[in-house]
């Protein structure tokens, strides 16, 4: 059964679109859905008009693509330019121009939520409107730019500041939950809670990247040995940096860091992104066959975005993959795009992997992967990732509500 879509009442949504006839057809799909006062404009230049003279800014822009004058790319640009706007794309052309528009927007830092092909199907919009619903978390706080000196992170290392947060993976049948992603975050005394894409690079520069694994993961680890406490048993997720694992002792300080915290190796699955892997890293494959030894699992992360060769990852004694969220995005958009997901999905099963599908965002994304034959999924429509002490209180509820509609899961 499909879980109902929350409704979107309260909802602000500007349209952008030239076609007077697909404009008012979508208002009236909108107040149909629940959105009270649907903001529209007949072109780029109105459109642009309306978010700078809205008091409040729109949840969701959508914009239509092909429009005379200022076409939907050079409008997303410069309205992301004036503020930070979620966007939906829409457009008659074929799909796998929606999914390379999009990729492109995405490319260019801006938050596009998804495409929406025309004619416009109600239940496609429903879902993009319960995505929109849905709180999400305030952006991460960290001014544009900005880079931190080395003195600063090694002070905030030392102080404690960074912290792992945990995204649950879950079963897309049934919904349980067994293992959840540690992704870290630097809690700012001044800023707030700043995101990894602000620190982590930064800190492998400046040597700097071991410490912050070490520190995420030792805390990450007390929160396991907690929830074992409480009855509840998961796996963690650490993602690892390939330069990390080339250290000849990268193994061995993992597995005392699990064993001071009584957790058995085999619980931990380390993550490697496919673009990071190097063509000869002897150091970094002995690390990889003695972590396996100890029952280390190994993912590959984002697959599918970077060019190594098929043998190069064969040639690891890799347990998962994790399919970027682009694929999942964009088997949604086009054929072509299903089609690919499709053989990446069949591939993994034949390879006997587990596979995760990164990025479910709506409930059609889940249900499309799932038809695809994907058990796991991760994305904002299963949940967020969230700090240590809310992780109980989810799971429980999550326990508690699992087979009741709502959840984003069959
Ligand atoms: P990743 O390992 O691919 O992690 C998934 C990222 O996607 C996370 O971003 C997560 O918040 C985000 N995400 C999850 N679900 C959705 C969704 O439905 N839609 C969208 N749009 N995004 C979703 P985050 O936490 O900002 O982390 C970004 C990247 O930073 C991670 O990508 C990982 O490569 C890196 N990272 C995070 N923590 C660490 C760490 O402790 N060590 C290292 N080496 N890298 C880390
Ligand atoms: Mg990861
Ligand atoms: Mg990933």
């Amino acid at each position: 059964m499909s879980a109902p879509a929350p409704s979107p009442t309260g909802l602000r949504v500007l349209v952008v679109d030239d076609d007077a006839l697909h404009r008012a057809l979508m208002l009236a799909l909108l107040r149909q859905l629940g959105v009270a006062r649907p903001l529209a404009a007949g072109d780029g230049a109105a459109g642009l008009a309306v978010l700078a003279d809205s008091p409040e800014a729109p949840d969701l822009v959508i914009v239509d693509l092909k429009m005379p004058d200022m076409d939907g790319m050079a409008f997303l640009r410069r309205a992301g330019a004036q503020g930070a706007y979620r966007f939906v794309l829409s457009s008659a052309f074929d799909g796998g121009v929606l999914a390379c528009a999009m990729q492109g927007a995405r490319a260019h830092g801006l938050d596009v939520a998804g495409v929406l092909p025309k004619p416009v199907e109600p239940a496609r919009l429903a879902s993009l409107l319960a995505a929109a619903t849905r709180a999400t978390p305030p952006p991460a706080a960290a001014p544009a730019g900005a880079r931190w000196s080395r003195a600063t992170l090694a002070r905030a290392l030392g102080a404690g500041q960074f912290e792992p947060y945990f995204q649950p993976q879950c079963a897309l049948s049934g919904g349980a939950c067994r293992q959840v992603e540690i992704l870290a975050r630097w809690r700012h005394p001044r800023l707030g809670v700043i995101g990894p894409e602000h620190f982590i690079d930064l800190m492998e520069e400046e040597g700097l990247l071991d410490g912050l694994t070490e520190h995420v993961l030792g805390k990450a680890l007390a929160w396991c040995a907690r929830w074992d406490g409480a009855g509840i048993a998961l796996r963690l997720s650490l993602n690892v940096s390939p330069r990390s694992m080339q250290r000849h002792d990268f193994a061995d300080r993992l597995l005392a860091l699990a064993r001071t915290y009584g957790i058995a190796a085999q619980r931990i699955t380390l993550e490697l992104t496919e673009t990071a892997l190097p063509e000869h890293a002897a150091d970094l494959l002995d690390s990889v066959v003695r972590l396996r030894m100890h029952g280390v699992e190994l993912a590959i992360d984002d697959f599918g975005i970077g060019y190594s060769s098929l043998q190069r990852i064969a040639a690891l004694p890799v347990t998962e993959i994790k399919i970027d969220r682009s694929f999942v995005s964009a088997a949604g958009a086009s054929d072509k795009g299903l089609l690919i997901l499709c053989s990446i999905t069949e591939l993994a099963s034949s390879l006997g992997l587990r596979v995760v599908a990164e990025g479910i965002e709506t409930e059609a994304d889940a249900d499309l992967v799932r038809a695809l034959g994907c058990t796991i999924g991760q994305g904002y429509h299963l949940a967020h990732p969230m700090a240590g002490p809310a992780l109980a209180p989810w799971y429980r509820q999550r326990a508690g509500l699992r087979g009741a509609p709502g959840l984003g899961v069959k």
